[in-house]
């Protein structure tokens, strides 16, 4: 359902369901084939926690070098754990280090061509959607508070509304991030999902010892993608943990604060 790309070192991961289609250039990278030095060794887009601006430009020279995306024209967003979606227009295009970006976004849909969405994480879920009918993206990050809000459903719904998308048609990944078998979380976790989400939830939260829980979030976003009418031919989920694969993806719970992340970034091509 994915598939590994290595350009000069750098390795990234496409969804096929969204190559097979066309008209969009994406990917989904891992922690493999940058310039920083140790303890962000090397593909790093984090600027905040320890590294240069100089390393992470870099880098992002790499990437674009490595996907064919224009990325001195990419828009990330500062993320805050929520699930308060943004349109990016062309006149955002360049606004990538964190200073620049729009503010208090989670999540970024765009209809314009050649304006890459980029969103970040370091476990938590990110999630690319593309609508090859109506031509629009969109770009999420989703830790647990986002997936228990639903962000992936209500970034369907800001599709459908604002571009006039048709979920039959619209294509999903949901990138490396945490899974069940090492997501461990106190009851606030799957109470805010069951919440929202009732007893469909439950066969994707897990009891363990001490009054602990295993979530799997991952499908919990699939299950929100499902809920807003996609086909689940259409929606692909990576199967790697990051926590699990510390030599390939950067790991918050694994690693601490002072690491780098990796990104998920989609943009529509120039047709
Ligand atoms: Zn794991």
């Amino acid at each position: 359902m994915f598939t590994e790309h290595a350009h000069n070192g750098l390795i990234f991961d496409t969804a096929d369901c969204i190559s097979a289609v066309g008209g969009v250039r994406h990917a989904f990278t891992t922690r493999l084939g940058g310039v920083s030095p140790a303890p962000f060794d090397s593909l790093n887009f984090f600027e905040r926690t320890g590294d240069s601006v100089e390393n992470v430009r870099e880098n992002y020279r790499l990437l674009g070098a490595a996907t064919g995306l224009d990325l001195s024209r990419a828009v990330g967003c500062r993320q805050v754990h929520g699930d308060h979606i943004r349109f990016i227009r062309a006149s955002d295009a360049g606004r990538l280090l964190y200073d620049e970006r729009p503010a208090d976004a989670d999540g970024m849909l765009t209809d314009v061509p050649d304006l890459p969405l980029v969103v970040y994480s370091a476990d938590c879920c990110t999630i690319l959607l593309y609508d090859p009918t109506c031509r629009c993206v969109g770009a999420l990050h989703a830790g647990w508070r986002g997936t228990a809000a639903g962000i992936a459903l209500k970034a369907l719904v800001a599709m459908m509304s604002a571009y006039g998308a048709d979920p039959m048609t619209i294509r999903a990944a949901i990138g490396p991030s945490i899974g069940a078998c090492c997501f461990k979380t106190d009851r606030d976790v799957p109470d805010a999902i069951r919440a929202e989400l009732s007893e469909s939830a439950d066969r994707f939260i897990t009891k363990a010892e001490g009054g602990k829980y295993h979530v799997d979030l991952k499908q919990i976003n699939r299950l929100w993608l499902l809920r807003g009418g996609l086909d689940p031919r259409n929606v692909a989920v990576h199967p790697d943990c990051t926590m699990c694969r510390p030599e390939r993806y950067w790991s918050h719970r694994r690693l601490g604060a002072r690491r780098g992340g990796q990104l998920a970034v989609i943009a529509l091509e120039n047709i």
